[in-house]
């Protein structure tokens, strides 16, 4: 008889990213260097992850974005400026995903099939962008916080992979209740700040029917950027922002030791019809 206890399944974590870059007008651009150490890390790895790209920073930016793909990562876009979609209309959507899809399959000789909704800004007020970015020939998005939120959150929304009725997959953020409150715990700034043993927690409640995956920023990676007041952040935001950067790649490497996921568009068969 064994004495074994029953084994416990570690369910897969994606990497993903979204690249953006906040840098001031007439400073350097950050996220190119960081991406580039961020590929050198996954390679480590052995992860493929998937990097959803702001549209207008593939554009300018083709030698990372092409670097991107030839090193086995999927392309998703990240709208083609950084705007919340409510702060858009259909025909802007529509103009932007076909614009930034156009920029990212032209650069990687590769489709696009994942939209990823610049702060997670796909909420009932937003509902309508389900059509575009189905209609724009996305096979999945990437956009829901299924919770409350001081900036974008839907709490009505499911945790597990669901379909929109004009079939476009949705994968919505991880989230854990703590009481009454859910949260994010694998992304940016909470995996940067939170103590490792509550983002173990949240991975231990995950359901069996979630799909994991954690987001960062290269900002996340990049201990190095001096601090900078950035007023549509406050001060409190702002620190936020820049502190716990230097662990950051620790703490991934940790957390996706043995458990590396697929990049999201290999997952979309797993979702049921
Ligand atoms: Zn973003």
């Amino acid at each position: 008889m064994s004495t074994a206890g029953p084994t416990r399944v570690r369910a897969p974590i994606t990497f993903t990213i979204d690249v953006e870059d906040y840098a001031p007008p007439g400073q350097a651009v950050r996220a190119e260097s960081i991406v580039h150490s961020v590929l050198d890390a996954l390679d480590g790895l052995g992860a493929r992850g998937t990097f959803f790209i702001v549209g207008e920073l593939a554009q300018s930016h083709p030698a990372m974005t092409k670097a991107i793909a030839d090193r086995g990562h999927e392309l998703g876009l990240h709208g083609w400026r950084h705007v919340p979609l409510p702060e858009l209309d259909p025909p802007t959507l529509k103009a932007d995903l076909d614009r930034g899809i156009k920029v990212l399959e032209d650069l990687s000789g590769a489709s696009v099939s994942g939209f990823r909704a610049p702060m997670f800004s796909l909420v009932p007020e937003s509902r309508w962008a389900v059509e575009v970015v189905g209609d724009a020939g996305f096979i999945y998005s990437s956009s829901v916080l299924p919770a409350r939120s001081p900036l974008w959150g839907d709490p009505t929304a499911a945790r597990h992979p669901f379909r929109w009725p004009n079939g476009l997959i949705e994968f919505p953020c991880p989230v854990v209740s703590f009481g009454a409150v859910a949260n994010p715990y694998l992304g940016g700034t909470y995996l940067r700040l939170l103590p490792l043993s509550l983002v173990r927690y949240g991975l231990a409640q995950a359901a069996g029917d979630e799909a994991l995956w954690m987001y960062c920023h290269p900002y996340d990676f990049d201990p190095l950027e001096p601090f900078r007041s950035r007023p549509e952040l406050g001060k409190m935001g702002s620190r936020v922002m820049w502190v716990g950067r230097s662990r950051m790649q620790r703490r991934v490497a940790r957390i996706l030791r043995g458990r590396v996921g697929a990049p999201l568009r290999e997952r979309c068969e797993a979702v049921p019809s």
